[in-house]
């Protein structure tokens, strides 16, 4: 995702609406690595202004995700719409006990996935997903 200046001119030059909301909701993502739902994000931006509402929150990811700034992605632990600000080719690391989902480091992937086009597909994503337990959950004992 860029900058939230190169973002709100990227929206002006677009015509689309800019507000002080849309710019907290940037300004949220700007340094998310989180994958955070909508729901999540509105919870943090209601914090800081208390009268943004909902459907704000929705039809700015919407629009950002329109404008190739922001991926969604579903996990099939919680099927809620997760949305990643690195909308590059990477991969995930998902904790199955309290559901963080972090970036895999690239230097970590070693995955491999030769050309599919002899399977009749056309790819628009990859994207692979590694399930476990996080540090964290590892330390902390079952309840
Ligand atoms: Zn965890
Ligand atoms: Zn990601």
């Amino acid at each position: 995702m860029r900058s939230v200046d190169e973002l709100v001119q990227l929206f002006r030059n677009k015509g689309l609406r800019m507000t002080p909301q849309r710019r907290l909701i940037f300004t949220l993502l700007a340094d998310d690595t989180s994958h955070p739902t909508a729901d999540e994000l509105y919870r943090r931006a209601i914090e800081i202004m208390p009268d943004l509402s909902r459907m704000t929150v929705y039809s700015t990811l919407a629009e950002l995700v329109s404008l190739g700034e922001l991926t969604e992605t579903e996990t099939d632990l919680d099927r809620s719409v997760r949305y990643d600000t690195n909308v590059g080719i990477h991969h995930h690391l998902l904790c199955v006990r309290c559901r963080a989902l972090v970036d895999l480091p690239d230097e970590k992937v070693g995955v491999s996935i030769s050309t599919t086009e002899d399977l009749g597909y056309q790819i628009l994503r990859q994207q692979v997903t590694l399930y476990g337990y996080c540090p964290r959950c590892q330390q902390t004992p079952d309840v």
